[in-house]
């Protein structure tokens, strides 16, 4: 019987992404697969690649659980994040029980009356986004393994995982909104452990507020207390790019489970589907089955193709953030200036409870040169030779997507640990420069010109490429995160061995 891995990511794209990625990569190792979103993703799945995308194969099936929120205004966008918590925390347990219970009751049946096409195993593990407890409770409660993905960067999480300290340390919460703008964010923090050279405004933005009971705040304190009863802990960074942080983590200090780091988890499925396992294996099947909940624009890689090399900035926020008209202006300006060509991906939510309307002037000036789209295959764009730097919100998956394609950034972070995510960009890995948070034209323009023009853009192209070969050689075979990944799913399978026993 096939171990059977139940994946309940955090229905964001940032998240679903990486957690399919992972999904796809265990039903390679032979594991049966239960894929959870949320009703709510489905219907978007559904909307923007067509109803045969959920219709997965016999041993890779999509459920739904309700997330138990109103509709919201635009169905086509991520939902408000603070709904979203408040979700995790408080509706999702008993659905996501309640299918467990469904699907081993189902498994029972199975076995009475098999047909190999119907046969579902038990659920033997459970593998739960670290960013929210429900799915590990659900585990402990039930006597199943459960392997917490935390998707985001390793530096993040320790960040997180110290959020309580500050607390204690009378860091947070600040004083006033006085403290936002007179210098208490450069406070130094030289207590995580780790991390070095780091201020208060590295931190996670959620550590600047002047109320702990803040939703952000408060969240990532309770949800990831109950962390060292997971099973495994697995992390979508790779070894040589975050050794002091990861060195932390897996120091007994912190009492967390044994830590796995298997990424850049899509470059290790690209080597699986194209030299490895899965090649000439059924799990090839996989390959069709995507995960954006967006319609892709595909047309963007064709206009890509007329690009010198190096010569194109790609311009991407993510899936969440959202800025101002000003803010979506003075980028536009900057870029129009810089003179350099662009492609720049405006999501139609981009702009908080408005539409994302750009100056005539802008287009008539751009239109030689520039590209706008509302969702493009990100990975694909930063393989693409002709982009020479991105300017990015600093997403995990952005950062190290940009990363596996040598390409430099341009931070522009909103919230969350793309702050923490900026910082090691541009310090530690040196492939970034950092944009003030009052952004301005010329500021942009300048970021600009100096990735594409000047010496420092050099020298950041460089530092990428090395670090493109670092993550080539980790997801290699003898490489940390291909060595990982085989020890991972080794581990959960005889964990699920033991606890069918
Ligand atoms: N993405 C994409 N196309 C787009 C924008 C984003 O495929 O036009 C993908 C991107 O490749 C990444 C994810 O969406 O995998 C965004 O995750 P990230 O952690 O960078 O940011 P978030 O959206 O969580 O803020």
């Amino acid at each position: 019987m096939k171990p059977h891995a139940v994946f309940v990511p955090v229905p964001a794209q940032g998240h679903v992404t990486p957690m399919m990625t992972l999904a796809k990569l265990f039903h390679s190792k032979g594991f049966h697969i239960t894929f959870v979103n949320t009703e709510f993703n489905h219907q978007r799945l559904i909307n923007s690649r067509g109803p045969d995308s959920v219709r997965g194969l016999p041993d890779f099936r999509f459920e739904t659980i309700p997330d138990g929120l109103p509709l919201p205004d635009d169905l086509n966008a991520t939902q408000p994040v603070p709904d979203l918590l408040h979700a995790f925390r408080n509706n999702m347990l008993l659905p996501f029980r309640n299918l467990i219970q469904r699907l081993n009751n189902n498994s029972k049946s199975s076995l009475l009356s098999p047909s190999s096409e119907n046969i579902l195993p038990p659920v033997t593990c459970i593998v739960s986004d670290g960013m929210m407890s429900f799915g590990l409770k659900v585990g402990v409660e039930l006597g199943i393994p459960v392997a917490l993905f935390w998707t985001a960067s390793a530096c993040g999480l320790i960040c997180y995982l110290h959020f309580s300290q500050l607390i204690e340390r009378g860091l947070v919460p600040l004083e006033d909104e006085s403290d936002l703008t007179n210098g208490y964010l450069d406070t130094k923090i030289d207590w995580i452990p780790g991390m070095k050279d780091i201020r208060l405004r590295d931190l996670p933005s959620f550590v600047r507020t002047m109320d702990t009971r803040d939703i952000y705040f408060d969240y990532f304190i309770r949800e990831l207390a109950g962390m060292n009863e997971a099973t495994t802990l697995i992390v979508n960074t790779f070894d040589a790019l975050e050794k002091d942080v990861l060195d932390a983590l897996k120091s007994e200090q912190l009492s967390l489970p044994p830590l796995y780091t298997i990424g850049p988890v899509h470059q290790l499925l690209h080597h699986d589907a194209t030299t490895g396992t899965m090649k000439n294996h059924p799990s090839a099947k996989t390959t069709s089955i995507g995960i954006n909940l967006w319609k892709e624009e595909t047309d963007c890689l064709k206009w890509l193709d007329s690009g010198k090399p190096n010569s194109v900035v790609y311009v991407n926020f993510g899936s969440i953030t959202t800025m101002t008209t000003q803010q979506l202006i003075e980028f536009a300006w900057g870029l129009a200036n810089s003179k350099h060509s662009f492609l720049w991906i405006v999501r139609s939510d981009i702009v908080k409870g408005d539409t994302a309307n750009l100056p005539p002037e802008f287009a008539e000036e751009t239109k030689e040169r520039g590209l706008l789209a509302s969702w493009c295959p990100q990975e694909k764009v930063l393989n693409h030779p002709a982009i020479g730097a991105f300017l990015t919100h600093s997403g995990w998956n952005s950062t190290i997507e940009s990363i596996c394609g040598g390409v430099p950034v341009i931070c522009y972070p909103f919230f969350s640990e793309q702050h923490t995510n900026c910082r090691y960009s541009c310090i530690d890995w040196g492939i970034g420069i950092e944009i003030d948070h009052k952004v301005t034209r010329n500021e942009v323009e300048k970021s600009v010109k100096e990735l594409l023009e000047g010496e420092k853009g050099k020298e950041m192209k460089h530092r990428a490429m090395e670090w493109k070969q670092k993550a080539e050689d980790a997801i290699a075979p003898g490489g940390s995160s291909f060595v990982n990944l085989d020890e991972l799913v080794n581990e959960l399978s005889q964990t699920s061995k033991q606890s069918e026993i």
